[in-house]
């Protein structure tokens, strides 16, 4: 009996069939808008297709070697080498982030921003697939950056690409957009690999919070009363938020773990340091929530007699994502060109949520994050299961079905004024910019 029990599929099993009986009825809605010309559309899509062998190998070049947040130096040099191959001239290290990348093209207004992630996470490599992201991004761009080359009346405006590392735990789009890297640009589009071709989906905000309890050591045994227990606070924070549950919103998530909780059974633990992630699917849900476990873990502190510091943030918060409609309905134009039909929103569960920090860039400007197909339906994004679809023929099909679709919906952007009206609205309708750094202060 040394040995975990199984975790039962059941539910999960339940929620595909619910999924696949919704996708059989699911529909997305068609763009009203015009977009592009036709031919300058098709000519876009010819160049991303020209360029499929060498986005395919980019994919699987950094597949293959793997690094984690902020260290990426070899993978910005491969999106970079690509990049000048092609003559685009690469600025690295911008933004006061080494491992970030901007490239740019055309002149005047209006300007979008096409974003690559190229970061892994340990031990499980590229089990994110954001290898598949950065071939994406850089073939959107390089196909829109031929189609000025060709013809520098083309299309109006800038295309901006933008590297933006360590998407994986340390919100690194955040940090790049305090120094300034959205700064002029009115649309962000990027595009995730995933085991469905998503058009919208439920991201989560998500914040970070480090608790720290500070006691009193004692003897346990020969004088217990002259002590006050850290780990006592932080066991009682752990599970005042295990019933705090029950009275959170559906999607709301509390992850903890106790980091430190003393050192030896003999002493009482002066010192106990707990470390949380909090979930919610809008931001001032996130808001609340990290009001109530702050209120936890002073409750904590108050039953034990310890002191408490609370430490949000260590690296910055993610808002969940806000999705531009109307930039959707043209992603979903430019996949159907492709042979694919991203599903709406709501027909893969939003119980199956994560966070990222593109969500902080979609309260900024308007932005698209959509999903692309390259895995099978079951598999889980951060798993080896699905590193190894990120390596596979299917993640290099993506990444250029990807490139494709971004290109597209960057090119409509340029060229369709009323497009951009809708755009803009559709953002002002949700609320308007959001003053990110302060929101939670
Ligand atoms: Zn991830
Ligand atoms: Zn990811």
């Amino acid at each position: 009996m040394n040995q975990p029990t199984q975790p039962s599929s059941s539910y999960l099993d339940r929620l595909e069939s619910e999924t696949e009986a919704r996708r059989s009825i699911a529909r997305t809605e068609a763009s009203p808008f015009a977009g592009a010309p036709g031919q300058l559309a098709e000519a876009l899509e010819q160049r991303v297709d020209a360029l499929a062998p060498e986005l395919a190998a980019l994919a699987a070049e950094l597949h293959a070697d793997p690094e984690t947040a902020y260290q990426e130096h070899r993978s910005a040099a491969r999106i970079a080498g690509l990049l000048e191959r092609h003559g685009i001239q690469v600025h690295a290290g911008v933004h006061g982030v080494p491992t970030a990348l901007r490239a740019e093209v055309g002149s005047g207004g209006p300007a979008i921003a096409v974003l690559a992630e190229y970061d892994a996470l340990p031990e499980v490599g590229h089990a994110c697939g954001h290898n598949v992201i950065a071939a994406a991004g850089t073939g959107a761009f390089l196909a829109l950056a031929e189609t000025l080359r060709a013809d520098p009346h083309a299309f109006p405006g800038r295309v901006v690409l933008l590297g933006t590392p360590a998407e994986e735990g340390y919100s690194g789009k955040e940090v790049l957009a305090r120094a300034g890297a959205f700064d002029g640009i009115d649309a962000a589009i990027m595009v995730h690999p995933y085991g469905y071709d998503l058009a919208d989906q439920v991201w989560l905000g998500r914040r970070l919070l480090t608790v720290t309890f500070t006691g009193v050591a004692a003897h346990a045994s020969a004088q217990p009363f002259m002590g006050r227990n850290a780990l006592d606070a932080a066991t009682l924070t752990y599970q005042g938020i295990g019933l705090l549950r029950q009275q959170l919103p559906p999607v709301d998530r509390v992850h903890a773990v106790i980091a430190d909780g003393g050192t030896r059974p003999s002493i009482i633990p002066e010192r106990a340091v707990m470390k949380l992630y909090a979930r919610s699917k809008y931001p001032e849900t996130l808001r609340e929530l990290s009001r109530r476990l702050e209120d936890v873990a002073r409750g904590a502190a108050l039953m034990t007699g310890t002191g408490v510091e609370l430490a949000w943030d260590e690296h910055p918060p993610s808002l969940p994502v806000r999705t531009n409609q109307a930039l959707t309905g043209r992603w979903v134009a430019a996949q159907r060109r492709r042979g694919r039909s991203p599903l709406p929103g709501g027909v893969v569960s939003e119980t199956i949520a994560a966070s990222t920090d593109f969500g902080n860039v979609s309260y900024r400007i308007p932005g698209i994050h959509p999903l692309i197909g390259i895995a099978d339906a079951d598999v889980a994004l951060h798993t080896r299961e699905f590193a190894a679809a990120a390596g596979s023929p299917a993640a290099g099909r993506g990444a250029v079905d990807a490139a494709a679709g971004l290109a597209l919906t960057a090119l409509d952007y340029l060229c369709d004024p009323a497009l951009r009206d809708a755009v803009a609205q559709d953002f002002a309708d949700a609320g308007g910019p959001v003053d990110v750094p302060a929101y939670f202060d």
